[in-house]
C-alpha cells in the first residue's frame, strides 16, 4: 500500500508498504478524510521526538473499517468510524490508573505517527478497536469529524487540565486551531472574559465567533504585561497554553492569580527548561499550578465530543479553512500546515 511519510528528520515523501497486520482485537481502516497537524511539523522538521525511518505520518483522520480482529465485538467491515489521535491500550495499568494516554510509558497512548505508521495511508492499523474507535454519526460530516481525532479532544483538554469554572477569567496563549478549540472549550464551562494570544487575523476572527473577548499580540510586548493592564493588574483566573514555546511559561505564571491553575497542551519541540519566576511564583507557595498532558483518547470520549457537534452546540467547520480533493494532497495539506498561511487555520483531505 502506498503512504505518505517522514523518511528521516527533514525529509518527508511517499513510501509503499505492506499492509499491516491485523491482531485479535484491531481493526483496519480505510481512509475517509484526513488531516494534518502541527505536530507532524514538530515531528518531522524540528526531529522533536528523534529520527524515524519511512514512518507513515499523520493522526487525525477518519474512515471505513475493512477488516476486524476476531475478538472485536462492535464494529464489522463497512462501518464509517472516528478515531482518536491518541489510541491507548485499554487494558494497561496506566490505563487503569486513569491515565490511558501514558499506557505503556509516557506518552505511549500516542502511537501513531509515533511508534507506529499513521493514518496517511491507503489503510491505518487501530490497536483496541472496540476502545478506540467510534460509530460515525450520520449529522458529522468526515471533514467535522477529523476535527474530533485531536482539535476538539486537545483544546478541550487544556480547559480540563486549567479547571476553568463559571465565571472565571482565562487566558489563552496560541489560537491556532487547538487554541481555538481551547477557547470554545472555556466558553462552554461558563468562562467570562477569555483573553487571547495571536497575531493571525484570521483566527482572531475565528476566537470571537467562539467566545473570545480580548486580543493581545506577543509581538507587541509582553504577554504579562499587557493581560495585568486588561486586568486593572489583577490577572487571570486559569490560562491555557496551546501555542509559543518554553518561553511561554514565565509570563503566564506572572499574571496568574495566586491559585490559578495553567493547563498546557502545547508540544514544546524544543528548548531544554521551562523558567519559573521565583517571586510571581509566590516564592513557592502562590498555589500556582503547572499541569501539563496529552489528550486522551477513547471511544466514550469521542462519542461525548461527537455529541457537541450532533447537537449543535460546537461547531468545527470554521477551523476548516483549506479543503483538499484526492488522497494526493496529502502532501500540499502538510506543506500548508508548516507554511502557516495568512489564511489558513486547518486544512482537510477529503478522499
Ligand atoms: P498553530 O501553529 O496553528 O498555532 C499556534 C498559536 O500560537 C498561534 O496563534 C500563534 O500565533 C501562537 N504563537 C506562536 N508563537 C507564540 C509565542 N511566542 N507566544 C505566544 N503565542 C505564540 O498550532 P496548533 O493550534 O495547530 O497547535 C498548537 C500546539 O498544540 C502545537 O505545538 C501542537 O503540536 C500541539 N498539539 C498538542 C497535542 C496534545 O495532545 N497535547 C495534540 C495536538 C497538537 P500567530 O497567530 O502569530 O500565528
Ligand atoms: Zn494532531
Amino acid at each position: 500500500m502506498k503512504g505518505f511519510a517522514m523518511k528521516k528528520i527533514g525529509e518527508i515523501g511517499w513510501i509503499e508498504k505492506e499492509e499491516p497486520f491485523c491482531g485479535p482485537m484491531d481493526a483496519l481502516v480505510k481512509p475517509l478524510a484526513l488531516s494534518p497537524c502541527t505536530s507532524d511539523v514538530h515531528t518531522v522538521w524540528e526531529g522533536a521526538i528523534g529520527d524515524r525511518k519511512d514512518m507513515i505520518l499523520g493522526h487525525e483522520g477518519c474512515g471505513v473499517v475493512v477488516k476486524v480482529g476476531e475478538l472485536v465485538k462492535d464494529f464489522k467491515i463497512g462501518d464509517r468510524v472516528m478515531v482518536a489521535a491518541i489510541t491507548p491500550d485499554w487494558n494497561s495499568l496506566e490505563a487503569q490508573g486513569g491515565f490511558s494516554m501514558h499506557s505503556g510509558g509516557m506518552l505511549a497512548g500516542w502511537k501513531f505517527s509515533n511508534f507506529k505508521d499513521g493514518v496517511f495511508g491507503e489503510v491505518f492499523h487501530v490497536n483496541d478497536a472496540d476502545g478506540n474507535l467510534a460509530h460515525l454519526p450520520d449529522e458529522i460530516s468526515p471533514e467535522e469529524a477529523c476535527m474530533l481525532s485531536d482539535m476538539v479532544p486537545t483544546g478541550f483538554h487544556g480547559v480540563e487540565l486549567a479547571d476553568v469554572q463559571f465565571g472565571d477569567t482565562v487566558l489563552v496563549v496560541g489560537i491556532g486551531p487547538v487554541g481555538l478549540m481551547a477557547v470554545a472549550g472555556a466558553n462552554l464551562r461558563g468562562a467570562s472574559r477569555i483573553i487571547c494570544v495571536g497575531t493571525r487575523e484570521i483566527c482572531k476572527q475565528v476566537a470571537k465567533g467562539y467566545g473570545a473577548t480580548d486580543f493581545i499580540g506577543y509581538k507587541e510586548g509582553s504577554i504579562d504585561e499587557q493581560v495585568l493592564k486588561l486586568t486593572n493588574g489583577v490577572g487571570v483566573d486559569k490560562a491555557i497554553i496551546a501555542g509559543g514555546g518554553v518561553e511561554t511559561f514565565e509570563p503566564v505564571i506572572k499574571c496568574l492569580k495566586p491559585g490559578g491553575k495553567i493547563g498546557n497542551v502545547n508540544y514544546l519541540g524544543s528548548g531544554t527548561y521551562i523558567n519559573i519566576p521565583r517571586i510571581e511564583w509566590g516564592v513557592g507557595m502562590g498555589h500556582k499550578q503547572i499541569l501539563g498532558g496529552l489528550m486522551p483518547g477513547g471511544r466514550l470520549r469521542l462519542e461525548k465530543l461527537a455529541s457537541l457537534i450532533a447537537c449543535g452546540k460546537l461547531d468545527v467547520k470554521p477551523l476548516l479553512t483549506h479543503k483538499f480533493k484526492g488522497f494526493e494532497h496529502v502532501e500540499d495539506a502538510l506543506l500548508l500546515m508548516k507554511d502557516k498561511p495568512a489564511d489558513l487555520i486547518k486544512p482537510v483531505v477529503v478522499l
